[in-house]
């Protein structure tokens, strides 16, 4: 491992995409910036890991292609995006029925308009919903009365059958909250986000998208491995060296950021993810596919080999089942028990790669939310994180970029 340098000019604490963009920020106006992470590689919350040839993101994730700070700090055709069809499978009573925006499948809109999920009201209601979502810039959402997700579903008029069908399943999935209470500004974030763009997967897995951000960083700037145990005016510490800086930024998660900031902790979503192999594809479809009951405890799936072949190995197929909210008990075999509902004995012969347990998969962001919270705590001493703005990729980026531009202005 490299020795850590004596002084420089910032230090930021954690290599997520927050930690990330804002030392990147810091290095574009030509000062010194180094990164210490807790762990072996870069990426916080968005890893990759190759077993058996497959991909295997830690949690089910995707990249939303209208997040406008990809198109700002990301080189995105780098990545080599492979696009999930747009709109959703759900299923239920072992039946499944698209759901798509019918702007863009326009070959799937009467499919769609008969699908046992909601009422044509609901239909309509979600074109309306997705026109005014469209035509309101980011800023005046964020600053719109907040209430919960599902009160304001209820609210414009949306029927029990359509949230618990289909918003339950695919935004419980994914912002991890099965329960629907994240904050409307949210909500309406992310509904503007999937109207606007794709949601994707990169060829070589999530993690493609931190690395390519440490790529300009230069690995000589970053220390894995490395735990900050203590951070106080210019000075950062692990277990046995300290660095002086001008600039501290502490980057991590909100619980290690409370822990080294002595601030109030926010309680944290949990998220599990199970994955199988298989020699046959349960379906052929690119969609997310949606639990109908919206009872979970598998709130959405997919069949990721479908959308990325990339994914899983030539001849094997690889899917996913997401289980936002649940960490605990045998989610291999919960997942099966359900699963096997909608596609049948099959899945017993699926192999099991791996699960994970999530214990911190984002901050509960409860109304009334604040999107915009300040990264200057004073003292040379910053703070960026998806607990500082939205929970999000979306929300991590932006957030480093901020509080990178807040730093370089710090030290001018
Ligand atoms: C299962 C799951 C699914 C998700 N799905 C989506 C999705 O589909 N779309 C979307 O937009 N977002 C999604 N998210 C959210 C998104 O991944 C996060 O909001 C974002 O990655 C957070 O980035 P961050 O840099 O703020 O924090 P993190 O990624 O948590 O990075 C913090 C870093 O700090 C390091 N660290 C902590 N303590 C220390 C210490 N003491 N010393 C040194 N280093 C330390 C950590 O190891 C970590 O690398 C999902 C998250 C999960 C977990």
């Amino acid at each position: 491992m490299n020795q850590l340098p004596d002084s420089v000019d910032a230090v930021v604490i954690g290599a997520g995409l927050a930690g990330l963009a804002a030392a990147r920020q810091i290095k574009s106006r030509g000062r010194s910036v180094i990164v210490i992470e807790a762990q072996d590689g870069v990426g916080g919350r968005v890893r990759t890991d190759k077993v058996d040839g497959f991909l295997l993101d830690r949690g089910f994730q995707v990249l939303l292609t209208a997040y406008p700070e990809l198109k700002t700090q990301i080189d995105v055709a780098a990545l080599d995006l492979k696009m999930f069809s747009s709109g959703a499978l759900v299923i239920r009573n072992g039946k499944a029925s698209v759901v798509t925006d019918p702007f863009r499948e326009p070959r799937r809109a009467i499919a769609t308009v008969f699908a046992p999920i909601g009422s044509l009201t609901d239909k309509l209601r979600i074109a309306a919903l997705r026109w005014r979502v469209m035509h309101s810039d980011a800023t005046k959402i964020l600053n719109s009365t907040d209430i919960s997700t599902v009160v304001a579903l209820r609210g414009l008029g949306f029927s029990s059958k359509m949230i618990d069908r289909f918003f339950r399943p695919l935004f419980g999935g994914i912002q991890l909250d099965p329960d629907l209470r994240t904050s409307r500004r949210m909500f309406e974030i992310i509904f503007k986000s999937l109207s606007e763009g794709q949601s994707a997967l990169p060829t070589n897995g999530m993690s493609a998208v931190p690395e390519q951000m440490a790529k300009h960083l230069g690995s000589e700037n970053i220390f894995l491995n490395t735990r900050v145990i203590s951070v106080e005016r210019g000075i950062v510490s692990t277990a046995n060296s300290q660095v002086r800086a001008k600039a501290i930024v502490v980057a991590t998660d909100q619980p290690a950021s409370s822990e080294l900031l002595k601030t109030d902790e926010i309680a944290s979503r949990v998220a599990g993810c199970v994955y199988f192999a298989a020699d046959e594809p349960p379906t052929h479809e690119k969609f997310v596919v949606l639990d109908g009951t919206g009872r979970g405890p598998v709130l959405n799936a997919a069949v990721l080999s479908n959308i990325a072949p990339s994914y899983a190995p030539p001849g094997q197929h690889l899917i996913v089942a997401a289980l936002p909210g649940v960490i605990n008990g045998d989610l291999e075999e919960m997942s099966r028990d359900q699963l096997r509902t909608w596609w049948g004995p099959q899945v017993d012969a699926w192999r099991h790669i791996k699960t994970y347990r999530i214990t911190h998969a984002g901050p509960v962001q409860l109304p009334p939310f604040n999107p915009k919270q300040k990264v200057s705590l004073g003292d040379g001493l910053f703070v960026c994180g998806d607990h500082r703005d939205t929970g999000s990729i979306q929300g991590a980026l932006y957030s480093g970029r901020r509080c990178g531009e807040a730093v370089t202005a710090s030290l001018a």
